[in-house]
C-alpha cells in the first residue's frame, strides 16, 4: 500500500506514511493506492454483515468495519467514537416536494459530532497518531473543527482549528471549545484560513484538511455502508452537496473500487449540488471546460459550503463524469425552502445539506430525472448545527404573518 499522485500521467508514488500534502513532482493531490490482490467480494460482504454482531471497537465503527479497504493499523491505535452506522430514512413530504416517488436520505448528520467529517477524521487522526503527531490542525467552516477537536481529545493530542472570523455557526464553535481545541480566528473567508494554515509547513503540525488522503479513505466508507444497506444494489441517483468537494471525491473513489472488485455492477449517477454564491464547479460544468475559476468572495447562508476555491475539484469531477452525473447550483432561497421541508418530515438538517433536496427538485422540474427514479440524497449535517438559522427564519415567517 502506498500514496500515489492523483494525476494518472504523473503517477508518482510515495511511501504510505510519507508526510506529504501534495505530489512532490507535480503538486497535484495524493490518494491512497491499495493492494487489492486478496479481495473476494462475496466473502467480504458476508464478513461485513457478520461484524455487525461483534463487540470489537473496529467492527462497531461504520468506518473500520470495512477496513479491508482502508490502510492497516494495529487495533489499539484506532481512534474511534463509533462513527458511521447512520440510517437510511424516507421522507414523505420531501419526496412529494421534490417530485420523486423513491427518495431516501442517508443522514450523515447522525454521526458523533453531528456531521460526516467524523468518518474521515477517525482515519485521519489514526494516521496522525501512527506517525507520531503531537499537534493536529485544520482550517474549517466549523464542522471539520468540531470533528477534529473531538478526535484530537480522544487521541490525546493538541487540536488547533483555523476559522474564518464571524462566519462560523456558534453551535460548531461551541463544540470545538467543548472538546478543548485551540481556536485561531482568521480575517477573511475559509479559503484565507486554509491558505494561512498551509503556509505553516515547518511547524511540526499534522494537517487534517480534506486534501489529506486518509480523510478521503474514511469518507469513502459512506458508500460501502450505503450499498451494504441497499443489498449492494445502487440507486439510480446519488445527490451530494459540494463545498471543498472532498466528500464527492471520496464517493467517486468508493465507486471505482466497488465496481472494479465486483461488489456492484452499476454505479449511481452522482449529482453534486453547490450554492449559487459558491459555485465554481457548477460554473465549470455549465461552460463545459476543464479549468476551475475560483469564486473570490463566496457567499451563501449554507456556511458549510461557502468555499470559493475547492481543492478536491478534479477528483470530484472525475467521479461525476465516470458515473454520468452532473453538477448544478441552487439559490439560498431554494436551500431555505428545502431545509424547512426536511424539517417538516421530522428529519432536519443544516442548511448545506438541504442543497441536495433543492437540487433534486430542480432536476425534476426540468425533467433531467424521471419521477420514478430511485434517489438517495446525502444529508451532511445535523439540524442542531445551526440553530440561529432556524430561529431567524421562523422569526421572519412570524413577521410576515402579522
Ligand atoms: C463539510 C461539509 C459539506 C461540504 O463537503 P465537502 O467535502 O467540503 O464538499 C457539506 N455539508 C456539511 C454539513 C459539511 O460539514
Amino acid at each position: 500500500m502506498q500514496l500515489r499522485c492523483f494525476d494518472t500521467k504523473c503517477a508518482t508514488k510515495l511511501d504510505l506514511h510519507a508526510p506529504a500534502l501534495a505530489c512532490p513532482t507535480c503538486g497535484e493531490l495524493l490518494e491512497v493506492d491499495m493492494d487489492f490482490s486478496a479481495i473476494d467480494a462475496p466473502a467480504l460482504k458476508a464478513l461485513w454483515s457478520e461484524r455487525r454482531k461483534s463487540r470489537d471497537v473496529r467492527d462497531i465503527s461504520g468506518v473500520w468495519r470495512y477496513r479491508e479497504f482502508l490502510p492497516a493499523y494495529p487495533a489499539n491505535e484506532i481512534v474511534s467514537i463509533g462513527e458511521g452506522n447512520t440510517p437510511l430514512v424516507r421522507g414523505r413530504k420531501t419526496a412529494e416536494w421534490a417530485g420523486v416517488s423513491d427518495l431516501q436520505f442517508k443522514h450523515l448528520g447522525w454521526n458523533p459530532t453531528g456531521c460526516f467529517k467524523d468518518l474521515g477524521m477517525t482515519v485521519g487522526m489514526t494516521e496522525a497518531v501512527h506517525t507520531g503527531a503531537k499537534v493536529v490542525a485544520c482550517a474549517s467552516t466549523g464542522n471539520t473543527a468540531a470533528s477534529l477537536a473531538a478526535y484530537a481529545a480522544r487521541a490525546g493530542v493538541i487540536g488547533r482549528v483555523y476559522l474564518p472570523a464571524g462566519q462560523v455557526s456558534l453551535n460548531k464553535l461551541a463544540q470545538a471549545l467543548d472538546f478543548g481545541a485551540e481556536v485561531v480566528e482568521i480575517e477573511g473567508s475559509f479559503d484565507d484560513a486554509l491558505n494561512t494554515l498551509l503556509e505553516k509547513t515547518n511547524e511540526g503540525i499534522y494537517f487534517l484538511n480534506s486534501i489529506n488522503p486518509f480523510r478521503i479513505e474514511g469518507q469513502k466508507t459512506t458508500m460501502f455502508e450505503l450499498l451494504d444497506q441497499l443489498n449492494w444494489k445502487a440507486p439510480d441517483y446519488l445527490v451530494v452537496p459540494g463545498g471543498n468537494l472532498g466528500n464527492s471525491a471520496a464517493f467517486a473513489k468508493a465507486f471505482d473500487e466497488l465496481l472494479r472488485f465486483g461488489f456492484i455492477d452499476k454505479l449511481p449517477r452522482m449529482i453534486v449540488v453547490q450554492a449559487a454564491g459558491a459555485n465554481p464547479l457548477a460554473q465549470l460544468w455549465r461552460r463545459g471546460v476543464d479549468e476551475l475559476i475560483p469564486v473570490d468572495e463566496p457567499e451563501t447562508i449554507a456556511t458549510a459550503i461557502r468555499i470559493g476555491n475547492p481543492r478536491s475539484w478534479k477528483k470530484s469531477l472525475r467521479g461525476v463524469r465516470t458515473t454520468g452525473g452532473q453538477v448544478l447550483d441552487v439559490t439560498d432561497e431554494e436551500i431555505s425552502e428545502a431545509k424547512a421541508v426536511i424539517g417538516r418530515d421530522g428529519i432536519g438538517c443544516e442548511p448545506a445539506s438541504a442543497a441536495t433536496l433543492a437540487g433534486l427538485r430542480k432536476l425534476r422540474a426540468n425533467n433531467t430525472i424521471p419521477s420514478d427514479a430511485s434517489v438517495v440524497a446525502i444529508l451532511t449535517g445535523h439540524a442542531l448545527k445551526d440553530t440561529n438559522f432556524i430561529i431567524r427564519s421562523h422569526q421572519r415567517e412570524e413577521a410576515h404573518a402579522h
